[in-house]
């Protein structure tokens, strides 16, 4: 069976705990409106994606 030769150190383990950290949601603002969106989904405030009436939205 494969053995690791070396210990781990606690600093690479942490290293890899850290890439399944939790993060916020990265927020952009709208081209359009200029409300936080989140990144490749349609503004649900004004319906434009990327310059682009996609969704039609209720005043
Ligand atoms: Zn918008």
């Amino acid at each position: 069976m494969g053995v690791p030769k070396r210990k781990q150190s606690k600093s690479r383990s942490r290293i890899r705990r850290a890439a399944n950290a939790w993060r916020a949601p990265q927020l952009s603002s709208c081209q359009q409106c200029g409300s936080r969106v989140l990144g490749h989904v349609a503004c649900p405030s004004c319906g434009y994606y990327r310059g682009r009436q996609v969704l039609t939205v209720e005043a």
